[in-house]
């Protein structure tokens, strides 16, 4: 195989494609994989070389080390391959790929649309930063449509922002009923889109810029920070990468080699980790303790129908909604008897996670309550059967 010739063909499948996207070139020394380049000088053949590579310095010529290197630009092409991207910025954190699109595309006296279960920083930056910038923020419920979007528009709405599930509350959004009516009213689609990573295509449901916490399931194993931002027009590239650029946004190369690193498992730890979810979510729902499980992959999901059209699977991350009659003692106390649950924010990781979410919701346009105490869980890589009985374990500390 030469090196030259392990670009994936498109009619390949992810798994084949994840395994070889990122390698063209890279290979060093014989090595399957590319060692980390670190750096920040750059050093340029001559004065003129340097003069006129700086123009390019955004199309991986290497100018200097913010502009990126070759461990950089392997994990882009993965990134462009788990989503159907052609253009990729990495930068330091899930919530730096948040915050940068919203910057690169709003400037004083716009307005910006952000669904009432968007990720709590979201939030934090609608109602800080960009507010002290003068940009307004309308809050709106994530279920609603083409119409109700519509209405909602201003002639200054330049952002609709979308994340499908929502955090916490795991309602499914209609992105292509909310893409329609945000184009139609000049304003670009900005996705959270870590959830559903590859189950959910971005840009054939009309979104302009996808965002991803490679912290979760692509670097996978609870040990990197790390964010993505992808396009496929190469203007909203330059708008986004232009903005990442004069905040000086920067992904460390080894960062990077860990993601990259995950990216290789993650088709097999996604689909493993996509039945155990499913199975301890179903799980749940036959006890008696329980009000109600939000996983949008089960057929008692509000939003199913649209799961079932816009997704092509789940990842292992879902609330629980517990009997009313529990107290927030109780729901602590069955959290903290857990052995195999870490109680832990970040997800995505090998290992099983028990969060309370009850009192970290916050909700502007729709009611916050969901009618008992609500536990968000991770399901790793452990067996289920083992989890499971822990849970049972678990369960039977809570007041008959
Ligand atoms: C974790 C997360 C982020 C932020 O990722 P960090 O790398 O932790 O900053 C953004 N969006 C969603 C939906 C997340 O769950």
């Amino acid at each position: 195989m030469p090196d030259d010739a392990q670009t994936p063909h498109a009619e390949h499948r992810f798994a084949t494609r994840m395994s070889h996207a990122g390698r063209a070139g890279t290979r060093a020394h014989g090595f399957v994989n590319p060692p980390v380049h670190r750096g920040s000088t750059v050093l340029h053949p001559d004065c003129e070389s340097r003069r006129t590579s700086a123009k390019d310095r955004f199309n991986r010529v290497m100018t200097y080390g913010t502009a990126g290197g070759p461990t950089h630009y392997a994990l882009e092409d993965v990134i462009c391959e788990i989503e159907g991207a052609t253009r990729c910025v990495l930068v330091g954190t899930g919530l730096a790929a948040v915050t940068v699109p919203l910057m690169a595309y709003l400037k004083a006296g716009d307005h910006c649309l952000m669904p009432d279960s968007v990720y709590g920083p979201a939030r934090n930056i609608a109602g800080g930063l960009l507010a002290g910038y003068g940009i307004e923020t309308t809050f709106y419920d994530p279920t609603i449509g083409e119409a109700e979007v519509a209405a909602l528009m201003r002639p200054n709405t330049k952002v609709v922002y979308t994340e499908s599930p929502g955090s916490h509350t795991f309602e499914i959004q209609d992105i292509p009923a909310i893409a329609r009516a945000a184009h139609a009213g000049g304003a670009k689609v900005l996705m959270d889109n870590t959830w559903g990573i590859h189950n959910f295509m971005p840009f054939e449901k009309g979104v302009d810029v996808s965002i991803q916490a490679l912290t979760k399931y692509v670097g996978g194993h609870s040990d990197v920070l790390l964010g993505s931002i992808t396009t496929v027009t190469e203007e909203d590239y330059l708008t986004v990468r232009t903005a990442a650029s004069q905040m000086g946004h920067f992904a460390a190369p080894d960062d990077c080699w860990l993601a990259l690193r995950g990216a290789r498992t993650m088709p097999v730890r996604l689909k493993h980790q996509e039945k155990s979810g499913l199975a301890v979510a179903r799980w749940f729902e036959s006890r008696p303790e329980v009000q109600r499980v939000l996983h949008p992959g089960l057929p008692s999901h509000p939003q199913h129908a649209l799961f079932a059209r816009d997704f092509a699977g789940s990842c292992s991350l879902f609330g629980v909604v517990l009997q009313p009659r529990y107290m927030e003692a109780d729901i602590f106390r069955f959290i903290d008897s857990l052995e195999l649950f870490g109680i832990g924010a970040s997800w995505g990781g090998f290992e099983s996670l028990a969060l309370p979410t009850t009192g970290f919701i916050t909700r502007t346009a729709t009611s916050p309550d969901l009618g008992g105490y609500a536990v968000r869980i991770h399901i790793g890589l452990e067996d289920v059967a083992d989890l499971t009985a822990d849970l049972e374990r678990g369960l039977a500390t809570l007041p008959r």
